[in-house]
């Protein structure tokens, strides 16, 4: 037991854990590097790894990065946009910041009141002839209004780059998540449901796509002698790629254990008046990456509840709170206010602990935590 650990306390509960495979397939996968010494630089395991999550995802197009953001600014770059972008100010700081490092303007549009994504009339809102792009999230694995935001960018000539982060594997009526819009960003943080320490990777049908993301990439070097773009280093290395695909084998598994505490903790939440959860609609395969819940005042205060689990050593997450619009890097910019809805949610919500070997008496505990008057 480690010194600073309270005697009597409990091994604390986090948000969430890191999965591992096994450690004797990472270490067998990896003994490779040091016989080919080929560490980076779009080695073997890169090159199988894409291929694998081409058809995982079912998606023709896919590209990896060093990490989810900076597949999402390099997405952005790709597409040559300008002027204004629409998105969400319920994410993470990731997805208005790529749009911010390239030098567009984010206008954030308020959110749906039930799953927290982007509200296709307030899009169609905020629309200018400026605006060139809109990039709504999947937040929490909630899959966007995607055929009405499909509809309006199509009357407008607006390219749809989603934030993809959270919905890694999800179908929603049999589509990949991968196929909406122009392009989709994934981010294989240690955090997230597949993992490859860090990592990500943008899916997109149009292959014409895959040179300029590859360029991006890799300091815009296209061959020995042509540097055809400005480009930054954003690639994955052998030993990232090789935990891809060790975890990749085991996702099936790593979302089943998730589901089993994702549905306890619906058992036993659901029903109690103020406390909300996100909506189950018919058709959307889930990946059960997180565990939102709202509580409204008329149940008991948000950091009520997180306080009363924090004294229980469990540590659930204000996931997303600020909004992005309040951040103090956009104060002067931006105002909260004109996304009342967001800013409400954020208040309201709290990410609960969910990874794949936490116990189900342990959702149950923090259930009666939380249920506790
Ligand atoms: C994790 C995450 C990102 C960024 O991914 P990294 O791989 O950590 O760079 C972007 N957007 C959202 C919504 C995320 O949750």
């Amino acid at each position: 037991m480690k010194e600073d650990m309270p005697v009597t306390g409990k091994a604390p509960v986090l948000v969430t854990r890191s999965s591992m495979p096994p450690f004797e397939e990472y270490s067998e996968l990896i003994k490779e590097l040091w016989e080919s010494r080929w560490l980076t630089n779009m080695g073997d395991f890169h090159q199988r790894l894409e291929h694998e999550l081409k058809a995982y995802l079912d998606t023709p197009g896919l590209t990896l990065f060093m990490n989810g953001h900076m597949a999402l600014e390099c997405v952005l770059r790709a597409f040559g946009l300008s002027g204004e972008v629409i998105t969400t100010p319920f994410s993470f700081a990731s997805t208005t910041h790529a749009i911010v490092q390239n030098g567009l303007t984010p206008v954030f549009a308020d959110i749906r009141p039930d799953d927290y994504t982007l509200d296709p009339e307030k899009i169609e809102e905020k629309i200018t002839e400026k605006t060139t792009a809109i990039v709504p999230v999947h937040v929490y694995g909630n899959i966007c209004k995607v055929k009405e935001i499909e509809e309006i960018a199509g009357r407008h000539g607006l390219k749809v780059i989603y934030d993809a982060a959270h919905a890694f594997g999800e179908a929603l009526n049999g589509e990949s998540a991968a196929s909406f819009g122009d392009a989709s960003m994934f981010s294989f943080h240690a955090t997230k449901v597949f993992h490859t320490i860090e990592g990500g990777a943008v899916a997109f049908k149009d292959r014409t796509l895959e040179h300029a993301l590859n360029g991006l990439k890799n300091f815009g070097i296209m061959d020995e002698e042509t540097v055809e773009l400005v480009g930054g280093n954003g690639k994955m290395n052998e030993f990232q790629a090789a935990m891809g695909l060790c975890n990749l084998r085991h996702i099936a598994q790593e979302m089943e254990k998730r589901k089993k505490l994702y549905l306890r903790y619906r058992e036993n939440l659901s029903g109690h008046p103020g406390i909300v959860l996100c909506p189950e609609p018919e058709g959307l395969r889930r990946n059960y990456s997180y565990m939102p819940v709202a509580f409204k005042d008329s149940f008991k205060n948000r950091d009520q509840v997180m306080a009363q689990l924090l004294e229980e050593n469990i540590h659930p997450r204000k996931y997303f709170y600020p909004c992005i619009n309040a951040y103090w890097c956009y104060r002067d910019r931006f105002s909260p206010e004109d996304t009342p809805i967001a800013g409400k949610v954020s208040r309201e919500i709290l990410t609960l602990p969910l990874y794949a070997d936490l116990a189900l008496e342990t959702v149950d505990e923090i259930c009666r935590i939380i249920l506790r008057k």
